[in-house]
């Protein structure tokens, strides 16, 4: 067999799997539906009535499982900005965080300057797959067929769908959460588990809950093996965030750095302005976006561009140590 041979079929397998994973997705977030809908129910049935200090660790508990349900249904629903969408606009309702007042008559197009943050045009490619001319940072989702904004990645599993430009941030919030929330379970749920099995004698009697103590004992696991998953997972994604990258730039960046290192040369990434500025404009909440308040609420926020301008390192309009030609495009698979 050929070497292309081997690798036609390696193309071929890989679309009956990109198939596969699409129909299968909407099971997946279905099941992790009712699965999060379970640990909520033995959480709010069994752990939260003993824990100390009621009038303060309810609504606690409360905003938390708010925050995970609602991040979660934006991150499975709100379109992650379809480079043929039309512009989303905020809506002026509940739902939608209000911006700083110094931050509300801000347009989010084009080129513009906040006192510290110089904001610049994206240069645009045509994209060999749809054919459509797209912004840097967007790139063409195999699985959606098209191309995304600031696209990150497919989740197959959790979302059914595209991370990019208008669901990151919440994407990013309800891992968060579920991290906050599988921990919780697992290290205040622990008594109960001795409780469940009947192995506790002090207590003497049987499961005193209306929920039944295998739904306890099953979601008790999933909450410890999702709290040490998810927290990994969510690590390594705030660590490219804080690096003002995406996953996909996160791995082409490694390529870039060994080039320029090969030359003698150092990469730069001119999305880069610094942790903290990072990390600011991921979540919009820098002086031209949100309050830091709205990272306690599951509230609607929009990004800090249009996905067609991007905020860069000063001094820096584009990456440093990489040369025409050499930038990574999903295109060259074929
Ligand atoms: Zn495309
Ligand atoms: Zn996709």
């Amino acid at each position: 067999m050929s070497a292309q041979r081997v690798f036609r079929c390696f193309k071929y397998m890989e679309r009956a799997g990109d198939k596969i994973t699409g129909a299968a997705g909407p099971l997946f977030v279905f099941l992790a539906w009712v699965l999060l809908s379970l640990g909520a129910v033995s959480f709010f049935n069994v752990i939260q009535p003993t824990l100390r200090l009621p009038y303060i660790s309810t609504p606690i508990c409360v905003l938390i499982a708010v925050n995970l349900f609602g991040h979660y249904y934006y991150a499975c629903t709100v379109p992650p900005g379809f480079i043929t969408d039309p512009p989303l606009h905020p809506k002026n309702n509940i739902l939608w965080a209000k911006k700083r007042k110094t931050a509300r008559n801000i347009a989010l197009t084009g080129v513009r300057w906040s006192d510290d943050v110089a904001i610049t045009k994206a240069t645009y490619t045509k994209c060999k797959r749809c054919g459509e001319m797209r912004p840097e940072r967007a790139h063409h989702c195999r699985i959606c067929n098209r191309c995304v904004l600031k696209y990150d990645h497919h989740c197959p599993v959790w979302i059914n769908g595209c991370i990019g430009l208008h669901n990151e941030r919440h994407f990013i919030l309800f891992m968060l959460y579920l991290i906050i929330s599988a921990w919780t379970f697992t290290i205040c749920g622990w008594p109960h588990v001795l409780d469940a099995l009947g192995w506790d004698d002090h207590t003497g009697d049987a499961w005193k809950h209306w929920s039944p103590s295998i739904t306890f004992l099953l979601t008790y696991i999933l909450a410890a093996v999702l709290g040490f998953a998810v927290t990994i997972m969510a690590g390594w994604h705030f660590w490219t965030v804080s690096n003002g990258e995406t996953s996909v730039e996160a791995q082409d960046h490694d390529v870039y750095r060994r080039v320029a290192k090969g030359r003698g040369e150092d990469f730069v990434n001119s999305y880069d302005l610094g942790k903290l500025k990072n990390l600011q404009l991921f979540f919009n909440i820098g002086k031209t976006g949100y309050p830091l308040y709205t990272l306690l609420f599951p509230f609607r926020c929009e990004p800090y561009t249009d996905g067609r301008a991007w905020a860069r390192r000063p001094g820096y309009e584009r990456h440093s140590g990489l040369r025409a030609g050499e930038e990574l495009t999903d295109d060259d698979e074929e």
